[in-house]
């Protein structure tokens, strides 16, 4: 008996230019969503299952597919119910998950037979099951779930052509604070769950098994180019992709041992409050952490306490990244503008705030009302949102009215700051001048964000003329 084969969408956007400018195409951060070779992993082996990452290959059509799950983020979604929609009429059922359409079902139904609201993992199974009766349900509620009863995800089914040399893992999930602008805590849940260190012991091992002894021409690259080049190129290089990889701090630290003892090199993210806990900052140093991602989101305070982020303190940004700069850890900081404090002059105070601090990298992204998100909420209620085209929603258009400046100067000066930050002047500035923290990392990092400020949201969107700002 032939096997049912399940594709494992994951959509991009459907502008080239756009997705080399927000998405995959980034040296050492182009990761295929995680959702998708998990889901793979809860599979049994009755089915045969099949990965297709849209912003590397196109879905291929002509090709038996009998049930498809298609999971994809706000801005995905109109190539998502494309592909939906095609998928339908050639006879596959198909199923849409993410948080998009947990927020919006209705909307998600319109081109699937199926959706799955929050996490998929808990309810695959049954829908497997349903789908093999012939009886698929119009919802699935999905819930958190327990991570230690979580496979490790299928990486044979990457195509390692599209993808950078190192290894992605997931530690934990969830988050308790809600930012307005997020939607992690509505999706993944307020309580914070971890996978077990042993079980991450025993996935990285496989991955990576011990280090190889040490060589002369490893002391060679050590000594005349950097530390870390051995670890390049012997491909032990790891993203952590948690939201906040220090949610639980006993947890951090029994994972930071097992990275120590693996002696790889790794980056991810964290929040602002890791600078509190300097054990932590020391042995995150000793276990290889090269950087971390500081969702620092604004730089005026005010912003911060209405977006409920009370843990970021922004007096103390400078102290957080010395610390880590002191410890050899760089940091890529993130920051939102567009909030209602934000005046046209956050531009070049963000700019002269990033290179004056030498951050390595900084994502600045335009504030996007994300469905299901208390800004969205708020600003819909406003009629402040003039654009819902999802297309519109990659962080690099604006699609509202800010209250302090007109959307073109929001777009623009978002462009500024990407324009100050990876000018020439600006890469010497943070990445090779001291402290110079590990730039042959940073480097080609810096040179693909450059080549992303040339053709960031090239395509403007602006409110049609009878598209007027709500009066205050
Ligand atoms: S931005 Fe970070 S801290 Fe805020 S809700 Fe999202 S995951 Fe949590």
């Amino acid at each position: 008996m032939t096997k049912p084969n399940i594709f494992l969408i994951a959509p991009a956007m459907d502008c080239k230019e756009r997705n080399k400018a927000f998405g995959i195409k980034l040296p050492l951060l182009g990761y295929p969503a995680i959702s998708l070779p998990m889901i793979a992993a809860l599979t049994p082996d009755t089915f045969t299952v099949r990965l297709v990452d849209c912003a590397n290959e196109p879905v291929p059509y002509g090709q038996p597919c009998d049930l498809a799950l298609v999971v994809g983020q706000t801005h995905h979604m109109p190539s998502a119910y494309e592909i939906c929609d095609k998928l339908c009429a050639m006879g596959t059922k198909v199923v849409l998950g993410g948080m998009h359409v947990t927020a919006l079902p209705d909307e998600g139904l319109k081109h699937a037979d199926t959706v799955i609201l929050h996490e998929g993992e808990s309810v695959w199974q049954d829908i497997l099951a349903d789908f093999s009766k012939g009886a698929l349900k119009k919802t699935y509620e999905g819930g958190p779930v327990d991570l230690a009863t979580l496979p490790p995800i299928r990486r044979d089914l990457f195509n390692n052509t599209f993808y950078h040399p190192g290894e992605i893992i997931e530690t934990t999930r969830g988050c308790p604070v809600g930012c307005q602008f997020c939607a992690v805590k509505d999706f993944f849940g307020s309580k914070f769950r971890v996978r077990p260190p042993e079980a991450i012991r025993q996935e990285l091992m496989e991955l990576f098994g011990p280090r190889p002894p040490q060589a002369k021409w490893k002391d060679w690259l050590a000594a005349h180019w950097h530390p870390d080049i051995p670890y390049f190129v012997e491909r032990r290089l790891l993203y952590v992709m948690d939201s906040n990889f220090i949610s639980e701090p006993a947890h951090a630290r029994a994972v930071l041992e097992v990275f120590k003892e693996l002696d790889i090199r790794w980056y991810g993210h964290a929040s602002f409050n890791l600078m509190r806990d300097e054990a932590m900052l020391d042995l995150m140093a000793e276990s290889g952490c090269m950087s971390v991602n500081i969702g620092f989101e604004s730089i005026n305070q005010t912003n911060i306490d209405k977006m409920g982020k009370h843990s970021n303190k922004t007096a103390r940004y400078t102290e957080c990244i010395k610390a880590l700069h002191d410890r050899d850890i760089g940091v890529m900081g993130t920051f939102i503008v567009g909030f209602d404090d934000d005046t046209p002059a956050v531009f070049d105070e963000l700019a002269d705030f990033i290179l004056e601090n030498q951050l390595e990298t900084a994502f600045t992204l335009t504030l996007t009302p994300l469905p299901g998100t208390a800004i969205f909420k708020e600003m819909d209620k406003e009629n402040r949102i003039f654009s819902k085209n999802w297309r519109d929603y990659d962080h690099g258009t604006v699609t509202f009215f800010p209250k302090n400046m007109t959307p073109k100067q929001l777009h623009q000066g978002m462009r500024h700051v990407w324009k100050r930050v990876y000018s020439w002047k600006g890469i010497w500035q943070r990445i090779l001048k001291k402290p110079r923290i590990r730039p042959f990392f940073f480097l080609p990092v810096n040179m693909g964000f450059r080549k992303c400020t040339r053709i960031l949201s090239s395509e403007k969107v602006w409110p049609t003329p009878n598209q007027k700002r709500p009066s205050a």
